[in-house]
């Protein structure tokens, strides 16, 4: 940080010095409470907020308010929330929360060294990217598989290295925007690929690809409609009849299913691309993501043809898209717990997503109950939740919960997020409601504590 006396030959409004304002009482106090350190930078970062106009300028007064401020009120920034939507894998909410195994893994391997890039039985350097190769190539049943840092990297590497300068056919329908920023089109700009679109929005046949086709043609690109559903007259070829297509006309099929799920599918799931079938219908490659329908951490899984996934390995976009050792760890676990019999069950996305709603219903009255004990109303709802994660639209999950009414449902579900525990709620007219679906088991203490704390001050 400049000094102080640098920012005064600046001619900015002069700021107290950071000494001064360190001996201001209020300050001492604050030091005494959180270590001289902390409140050294807190000064000195108030101090430079009066230097480039951020802190209107002041006495050690104010400067020693807004040192409180940032000492006292500097709360984490990611912070834990309880998801009361009932959307399972909530992308705002950072997804899937991992299996409890799949956290300790990560924990665990976090503190120490591993062998992220060092293969322990020949000595040499190995490789990130293929260290679940073995039990991803077992589970879906694909020749090859690799990891990165999330499903967009996965469809933006495969372009770049299999289809760069050359053309991929999209149909119109599929030229889609997965949510975010994440539009196909952009994306095969970005690889350096030419994007064709083939048919309409609404159909699209199998000679549209074959009539789009040209020695430029690299790739026959599908996308899973992860985020909508049309409805009517609407047609696409099977994954199969394009797959022998694409190979008629000697180019790949690729498949970007987005929620990349393994069997057996779960309630209001069942129209999601399976993982093995993709593969054994013919598609060339397959790319999804590790924090959706599998349950995991952020990751984007690349699975199918040997050759085709050692030149995405050896491309130098490859290291820009890497996935991190954390990630890694839980994913590994969680793709361990899919494999054993039962494990499933230790996957909260699968078991929120199995949730039986009597039960949902059961822990609703439990949480009414608790709440008019202290006075508060709150009934138990019938809602409907949903998968989420851009997965099944269209698709409800009917579940339970609990209406909380109070006259501002806005103000509340602010102050809900707030709150020493985040809850995020659904606002309705004349009252709140918490669907029960993805409260984890643990959070009901602290949910109620939350909701207490909130409507308790405004009744
Ligand atoms: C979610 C999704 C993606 C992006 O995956 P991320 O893991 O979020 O990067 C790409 N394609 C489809 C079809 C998706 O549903």
């Amino acid at each position: 940080m400049r000094s102080h006396s640098e920012v005064a030959g600046t001619g900015s409004p002069r700021p107290p010095a950071v000494g001064r304002v360190l001996q201001h009482p209020d300050v001492a106090v604050l030091a005494a409470r959180h270590g001289r350190a902390a409140a050294t930078a807190a000064v000195q970062t108030a101090v430079a907020e009066v230097r480039t106009g951020r802190l209107a300028p002041g006495d050690e007064v104010v400067l020693a308010q807004r040192v409180a401020q940032l000492l006292d009120g500097t709360p984490r920034q990611l912070r834990r929330v309880i998801n009361g939507t009932g959307v399972v894998v909530h992308t705002n909410l950072g997804r899937a929360p991992l299996a409890a195994r799949a956290a300790a893994r990560a924990a665990d391997l976090a503190s120490g060294y591993t062998n992220l890039e060092l293969d322990l039985r020949t000595g040499r350097r190995g490789d990130r990217h293929s260290l679940l190769a073995d039990i991803l190539r077992r589970l879906v049943g694909v020749e090859e598989a690799m990891v990165v840092n999330n499903g967009a990297a996965a469809v933006l590497l495969a372009l770049t290295a299999l289809c760069r300068g050359r053309e991929v056919l999209v149909s119109r329908g599929e030229a889609i925007e997965i949510g975010g920023s994440f539009r196909i089109p952009d994306i095969l700009r970005l690889s350096g690929a030419k994007l064709v679109e083939v048919g309409t929005t609404n159909r699209t046949r199998v000679s549209d690809y074959e009539r789009a086709c040209t020695p430029r043609t690299a790739a026959v690109l599908r996308v899973h409609q992860s985020n909508f559903r049309m409805t009517g007259f609407t047609e696409r070829p099977q994954l199969s009849e394009l797959a022998a297509a694409a190979h008629r006309m000697g180019v790949h099929l690729l498949e970007d299913v987005g929620s990349g799920l393994l069997p057996p599918a779960p309630p209001g799931a069942a129209h999601e691309a399976r993982l093995g079938k993709s593969r054994a219908d013919g598609a060339d490659l397959i790319f999804c993501s590790g924090d959706k329908l599998l349950g995991a951490s952020q990751a984007g899984l690349v699975l199918g043809r040997a050759g085709l996934v050692e030149r995405l390995r050896r491309h130098p976009l490859a290291r820009a898209l890497r996935p991190d050792k954390l990630q890694l760890a839980a994913l590994e676990e969680t793709v361990r717990c899919i494999d054993e019999p039962g494990g499933m069950e230790l996957i909260p996305v699968w078991a929120m997503l199995r949730a039986d709603p009597r039960r949902l219903r059961r822990r609703s009255e439990g949480w009414a109950a608790q709440l008019r004990k202290i006075g508060l109303e709150a009934e138990v709802t019938a809602t409907e939740g949903a998968v989420g994660g851009g997965t099944t639209p269209g698709d409800p999950l009917p579940s339970f919960g609990i209406h909380v009414p109070c006259p501002h449902p806005g103000a509340v579900r602010r102050r809900l997020l707030a709150a020493e525990t985040a809850v995020l709620c659904l606002e309705r007219p004349g009252g709140i409601v918490i669907d029960a679906r993805c409260v984890l088991p643990g959070e009901d203490g602290a949910l109620i504590a939350a909701l207490a704390a909130v409507l308790g001050a405004a009744a």
